[in-house]
């Protein structure tokens, strides 16, 4: 019985996804949280687009997307990644590849799927572009939110290879869920243009403003 209530929530939420509270879809308050916003960041080695500051809802909302697999959660994700890839002007946007910023393994393991190419296959559809998953986690990482601003860059230094090193100046927009730092961006940016690829910009559904 458990199960089968469980598999409601999943496909049919009765609560707000944001705050719990009893509502059909986003309440409210957390819709305005949710909002769509232009919402640019300059990171030393590329330029960020997102459309959604990162708020408690918006926790709440990757959380149930990414470790509960609720499905009105990863479509809010979806429309999000959406608004934010609108921002991108059309010139840099034409033949880019979509690159994902890749999950660790573990994180991949625990949740029995690997969340960001999904998302950046829908988005590579929508938009008649093509993504490619070419970026791997050489070697283990911290879980980044539990270490400070400077220390997460040292945590990422190196941290990251592709699995292609034949870029010849390919444009590519890498793809995120959420940047904080831009750590994790910043160390993807150095990793893909050593392999001879031009990154143009990055694309995340959320923001964390200010960065930290
Ligand atoms: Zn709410």
């Amino acid at each position: 019985m458990k199960t089968i209530l469980d598999l409601t929530e999943i496909l049919f939420p009765a609560r707000c996804l944001g705050c719990s509270i009893l509502s059909l879809g986003l309440c409210p308050r957390c819709k305005s949280e949710w909002s769509n916003r232009n919402l640019i960041t300059h990171l030393p080695e590329t330029i960020v687009y997102s459309s959604r500051h990162y708020s408690s809802t918006a926790k709440n909302i990757l959380i149930a997307a990414k470790e509960q697999g609720v499905v009105k959660a990863r479509q809010y994700l979806n429309l999000a990644l959406q608004d934010s890839f609108s921002y991108v002007v059309n010139s840099s946007r034409e033949n880019a590849l979509l690159v994902p910023i890749p999950s660790q393994k573990s994180s991949i393991r625990k949740r029995g799927r690997d969340f960001l190419p999904e998302l950046t296959r829908d988005l590579a559809i929508e938009n008649k572009t093509r993504m490619a998953n070419i970026l791997v986690h050489s070697r283990l990482v911290l879980d980044q939110s539990t270490l400070h601003a400077r220390d997460r860059f040292a945590n990422l230094s190196g941290a990251l290879s592709t699995r292609t090193t034949l870029g010849r100046g390919e444009k590519v927009i890498l793809i995120d869920d959420l940047v904080t730092t831009g750590a994790t961006l910043g160390e993807a940016v150095r990793t893909l243009e050593g392999a001879g690829f031009q990154v143009v910009s990055a694309v995340t559904a959320c923001v964390a403003l200010p960065l930290r």
